[in-house]
C-alpha cells in the first residue's frame, strides 16, 4: 500500500460516557476511540510509526529494526505496517525467545517480523554505539525505530493526534504514558490542558522525559500539562483485582475494550479523581485518548 494515502490522518470516533457518578459531579467524560484507527497498528502506534515510516522510505531503507518486550505493543503494530507498506521488519526482544511464541510474537512472525532475542543486560545497552555497530555488521542496514517508537518523528506523528477531535468542546485531555512520546507531541500542539497518567513506577521521571523531549527535539509545550503518577499499581503491566474488576465493568457497561497496563489504569484513575470531587472542579469536560494496544489483553488470560 502507498504510505501517503495509509497513513492519511483518520476518522476516529469520539464516544460519550454515560454514568450516573459523572452526572452526579457534573462532569463530562468522552473517549477518543483511537484504538479503531486500524485493527492491528492500533492507538497511539499508528500515530508514531507513521513518520518514521515516511522517513525510512524517503532515505531509501528497506529494513526496519526496533525493539520491545514479548508483549510489545509498538513491536506488534511495526510488523503489520512492514508487510502492508512492504519493509521487512527486525523485532529484537528484550530477553530470551521461547521455543513456543506468545500470541503477540507469533502475529509478528506471520506478518513477516525477523525476532531475535537478546540478553537483558545487553538489551539495556541498545542505545551504544557498539551495539548498533554489533547490529550493523549482523543485519546490513537498517533505519532504526528506538523502543516504543520514541524519537522525533513519534513525537511528530502524535502531534496530529488533536486534529482528530473538535478541541472546543473538552477542557482536559488524557492519556496512558509509557514513554512520554504522545504526551510530548500533543503538548507541542493542544490548546487544551493535557493531564498524562504515568504507569510506570518511578518519581518524576516522566515529566523529566517529556521536558527532556522537548528540550531535546527543540519543541514548546502550548498548553500547561502536568504528569499524575499515583495509579501505576507498583509497576509496569502489575494489575490488582481492584484494576481488572474496574476494567470489567466499564467494558460491561460502555463497551468500549480496555487493556490494563495503559489506558486501565488512566481511566480507573480518572474515576478515582472524579470521586474525590476536589479534583474536578464542575462541568470539566474531559477527553481521554484510547491508546490501543488491545492484544496485550491475551497476555492475561
Ligand atoms: C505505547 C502505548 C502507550 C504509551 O505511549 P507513550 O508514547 O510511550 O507514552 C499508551 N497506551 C497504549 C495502549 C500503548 O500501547
Amino acid at each position: 500500500m502507498d504510505l501517503t494515502s495509509g497513513f492519511e490522518l483518520p476518522d476516529i470516533p469520539v464516544q460519550q460516557i454515560k454514568d450516573p457518578l459523572l452526572e452526579e459531579r457534573g462532569v463530562s467524560l468522552s473517549v477518543l476511540r483511537a484504538d479503531l484507527v486500524h485493527p492491528i497498528i492500533s492507538g497511539n502506534k499508528w500515530f508514531k510509526l507513521k513518520h518514521n515510516l515516511i522517513q525510512a522510505r524517503e532515505q531509501g531503507y528497506s529494513t526496519l529494526l526496533s525493539f520491545g518486550g514479548a508483549w510489545s505493543n509498538h513491536l506488534h503494530a511495526l510488523a503489520e505496517a512492514g508487510r502492508l507498506f512492504d519493509f521487512h521488519t527486525i523485532g529484537l526482544i528484550r530477553g530470551e525467545l521461547h521455543s513456543e511464541l506468545n500470541a503477540c510474537l507469533t502475529d509478528a512472525v506471520n506478518a513477516g517480523m525477523q525476532l531475535e532475542g537478546i540478553s537483558r543486560t545487553l538489551y539495556k545497552q541498545k542505545q551504544s554505539a557498539n551495539f548498533l555497530l554489533d547490529l550493523k555488521q549482523r543485519f546490513g542496514e537498517f533505519y532504526l525505530i528506538p523502543e516504543g517508537g520514541a524519537n522525533l518523528e513519534g513525537v511528530r506523528g502524535c502531534a496530529e493526534i488533536v486534529r482528530c477531535y473538535k478541541e472546543q468542546d473538552y477542557n482536559l485531555l488524557c492519556m496512558a504514558c509509557g514513554t512520554g512520546t504522545m504526551l510530548t507531541g500533543v503538548v507541542t500542539s493542544s490548546s487544551i490542558r493535557v493531564l498524562g497518567f504515568q504507569v510506570l513506577k518511578g518519581k518524576n521521571y516522566l515529566e523529566k522525559q517529556v521536558k527532556d523531549n522537548l528540550y531535546q527535539y527543540d519543541l514548546s509545550a502550548q498548553c500547561d500539562w502536568s504528569i499524575n503518577e499515583a495509579f501505576h499499581f507498583g509497576a509496569y503491566a502489575k494489575v490488582t483485582d481492584e484494576l481488572l474488576n474496574f476494567i470489567a465493568r466499564f467494558e460491561e457497561q460502555h463497551n468500549i475494550p480496555l487493556e490494563p497496563v495503559y489506558s486501565g489504569k488512566m481511566l480507573y484513575g480518572i474515576y478515582q479523581l472524579i470521586k474525590k470531587r476536589d479534583f474536578f472542579p464542575q462541568n470539566r469536560s474531559i477527553l481521554v485518548i484510547h491508546g490501543g494496544g488491545l492484544q496485550g489483553c491475551r497476555g492475561y488470560i
